[in-house]
């Protein structure tokens, strides 16, 4: 790969044409049309926040180096942005009007409205740019070697980079576009953000039992992503058609397991919503997250709801009361090992070779507190909690 340093392009020469696509949310063009600024294996432009946009702007009126920017030459007049895209995109827009600045009186000022020698200051800031010149492989190897400054690429991202192609500028078009309307749906129970392309991931996740570098590299050059979308909503329906009602703590669980693993049970959703509401209610699950899998599973399994368990206090207290009435009777302090025949009959066991048990069941109703405490040896509560 070949490279070289430029050190007289100016802020005003790349704004020269520049176009920001709103919809999209990507810088598009620059450079009097010769730059693409975002190529399809770059990311959408995630720096109007408001604050790394604005930083941008006052490195610029502060004279600090905006750090080196990467073109990748593909003619002697076309450039693509390897790194720089969400720098240049920051400048591109504040140039052309689209976001404000705060003065020093807090008071909000657009590109036009502030002083000439600032805006000249702007537009003559020159930028270090490399020129990069190689095979296409080569430079994207190392385009996912590096880490764009501020915000690293995440796995999806550096993913895209990597498996660019059809169906990579496909999935993104359904999965990565913050104006799909059912982004809104989808973030019911996905977690992240359409454009760090958080969505994508999870229905490549899904539809790839987990194996997301393999499938890309299976699909890269499909033309449609009809497989992937219709896992995903089948997913989708599949959840939303379960439980009827939408908690917060649905988002980011691992659906697309649950979705392999129960899909073949029939569930009765109105049955289903009561006892979500019954287990929200209940002071005693600490995994809220926790309800929907336990659910699913035939309400059996509570680890899954990691269940309050009984205080040190509470069990000391019934340790006490227990052993000393044991002692009194000559039988052993676990109830259970008592009424057994067997070598440890009359056995006290220590504390520490006990644990607490709910006479009543929790699931049952039982209360975590100490009138539905019990002590039982270790093996004892193995055995009854395993039932
Ligand atoms: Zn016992």
């Amino acid at each position: 790969m070949r490279t070289t340093l430029k050190t007289d392009i100016t802020v005003e020469d790349i704004c020269e044409g520049f176009i920001y696509n709103q919809l999209e949310g990507k810088g598009l063009f620059g450079l009097s049309g010769k730059l693409t600024i975002q190529p399809e294996y770059q990311r959408n432009y995630i720096y109007a926040d408001g604050k790394k946009d604005v930083a941008v702007i006052e490195s610029l009126l502060k004279g600090y180096p905006l750090g080196l920017i990467y073109f990748n030459k593909i003619s002697d007049d076309k450039f693509e942005v390897l790194d720089g895209q969400q720098r240049i995109t920051s400048f591109g827009r504040f140039v052309t009007n689209k976001f404000a600045i705060k003065d020093e009186n807090g008071m909000e000022q657009y590109f036009d409205s502030i002083a000439s020698d600032q805006r000249t200051k702007i537009l003559k800031t020159k930028l270090l740019i490399y020129e990069c010149e190689g095979e296409e492989k080569e430079i994207k190897d190392w385009f996912r070697t590096i880490n764009i400054a501020g915000v690293p690429l995440n796995n999806q991202e550096l993913l895209n980079a990597v498996y660019s192609g059809p169906f990579v500028t496909l999935g993104k078009e359904e999965f990565s576009n913050s104006q799909n309307a059912n982004i809104q749906k989808w973030s019911a129970y996905v977690s992240g953000s359409a454009n760090r392309q958080e969505f994508l991931e999870r229905a490549l996740d899904w539809v790839s039992k987990g194996n997301i570098g393999d499938y890309m590299s299976q699909h890269r050059y499909c033309d449609n992503i009809t497989e992937m979308k219709n896992y995903f909503n089948s997913v989708i329906d599949w959840v939303s058609a379960v439980f009827k009602d939408v908690e917060n703590e649905m988002r980011g669980l691992e659906w697309g397991r649950l979705y392999e693993t129960y899909r073949k049970q029939p569930y009765n959703p109105q049955e289903v919503s009561e006892e979500v509401k019954q287990l929200f209610a209940d002071t005693y699950v600490k995994n809220r997250k926790g309800i929907f899998e336990y659910i699913l599973g035939g309400s059996t399994d509570t680890k899954l709801l990691d269940v309050r368990i009984f205080d040190e206090a509470t069990k000391n207290s019934v340790y006490a009361i227990q052993t000393a009435e044991a002692e009194e009777n000559g039988i052993s302090n676990c109830p259970l090992c008592a009424i057994e025949n067997n070598l440890n009959k009359n056995r006290i066991w220590k504390l520490s070779e006990m644990d607490a048990d709910h006479v009543t069941a929790w699931s049952k109703g039982g209360a975590t507190d100490i009138s539905n405490c019990q002590m039982l040896c270790k093996t004892h509560n193995r055995v009854k909690g395993n039932r």
